[in-house]
């Protein structure tokens, strides 16, 4: 059969393993495996929203609302933006597809840093889009300026912190940045792992709604999937201008997002307590994980997510070593597919993190060259 020719050259994004998968190949038990792979929270999500989505359950019968009113007045409420500035997507995964949609048509050019979030090109290679890169592990916004000057892209998208690094751009910078680029181009900020970022250090906190007050070309992007534990029910929102937004509502299919989904992200929102314990929790253990690379001679990346890379050049081979680790239970991410000679670790509940420190120092001691 014939595909449409930008079908056939596409790659399908590798989320990382499930754990049914390691239990199908390895026979390990699934009470065993330690999964450290997708950046979801260790501690789960608001016992709120699950006590809100077991009392609503009965609803599954029904189509959403799809106007989506609960859950836009409280993300309104909680950024001090209008609700016609927001939309909200299965995942903010359907965001950046929605935005590449609206901007994106055979040969548009689409700017990025080398190494970032994976659906972007994705999604914009699905349009018959060219993905220009700026080189470098971390953003290079003087890179990326000049490439913007050269190739006048439809979209630039800047991660902010980074994924699959962790490293985050100063909001300063972001600024100046934007401020440069004409208002005809699309500038994406992907803040899926901002409330990490923000309670690390204030120089990397974003705030939306000042954001696109300044900005009329300004798409932000946050998630329900990291710091409120909801990957799995696909909730995420686009803060724009009303212009912007407008359009993106031209793509969405009715119902995107699902009523148990909206009744748990409106829940979670509401739980300020879950994402402190988690936020604590996070950067207490991602301290216990810079302390084990150092003893290790492991170079890491300052991390400001749920998440830190261990670059093991000089140390070990990153596919090796994912591929032992995964034999015992241990799933982690190689970055061998980004160019990087590096594992990304999501940072787990301090016994899981445990199981990684001792397993991993046995299988380096061991030589796995
Ligand atoms: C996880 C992630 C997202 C989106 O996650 P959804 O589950 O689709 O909301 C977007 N951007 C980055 C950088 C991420 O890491």
């Amino acid at each position: 059969m014939k595909f449409n020719p930008v079908i056939e050259h596409l790659k399908t994004y590798e989320p990382g393993k499930p754990i049914e998968l390691v239990v199908r190949e390895f026979g390990i038990d699934p009470a065993d495996i330690v999964k450290l792979a997708s950046n979801e929270n260790p501690w789960g999500c608001s016992p709120r929203a699950r006590a809100a989505v077991a009392a609503d359950a009965h609803l599954m019968y029904r189509y959403p609302d799809d106007t989506m009113t609960a859950l836009k007045t409280a993300l309104a409420d909680r950024f001090g933006v209008e609700e016609r500035e927001l939309i909200v997507g299965a995942g903010s995964d359907q965001i950046i597809e929605f935005a590449c949609h609206a901007k994106l048509y055979g040969g548009a050019k689409v700017l990025q840093s080398e190494i970032t979030f994976a659906m972007y090109q994705i999604y914009a290679a699905q349009c018959g889009a060219v993905v220009v890169k700026a080189p470098g592990v971390a953003h290079d916004l003087d890179a990326m300026y000049e490439l913007y000057r050269e190739h006048d892209p439809e979209i630039i998208f800047i991660c902010a912190p980074n994924n699959p690094t962790g490293d985050c751009l100063d909001r300063v910078d972001i600024e100046n940045f934007i401020e440069k680029i004409d208002t005809d181009t699309l500038v994406v900020v992907d803040g899926a792992y901002q409330e990490y970022a923000a309670y690390k250090d204030r120089n990397k906190a974003i705030d939306p709604a000042v954001l696109i007050a300044k900005y009329p070309h300004v798409l932000y992007l946050g998630t329900f999937s990291k710091a409120y534990g909801l990957g799995g029910m696909r909730v995420g929102y686009g803060i724009a201008q009303k212009e912007i937004i407008r359009s993106l509502y031209k793509l969405r299919p009715p119902f995107n997002v699902t009523t148990l989904s909206l009744i748990a992200a409106e829940a979670s929102l509401k739980d300020e307590d879950f994402v402190d314990m988690t936020l604590r929790s996070c950067f207490e253990e991602m301290a216990r994980f810079e302390r084990f690379a150092k003893e290790r001679q492991i170079e890491t990346i300052d991390s400001y997510t749920n998440f830190i890379t261990y670059r093991l050049d000089g140390v070990t081979d990153s596919t090796a070593l994912a591929d032992r680790l995964l034999k015992r239970g241990i799933i982690v991410r190689d970055l061998k597919g980004y160019g990087l000679n590096a594992i990304r670790i999501t940072i787990g509940r301090p016994e899981e993190n445990d199981r990684f420190f001792k397993t991993t120092a046995k299988l380096l001691d061991n030589g796995t060259k």
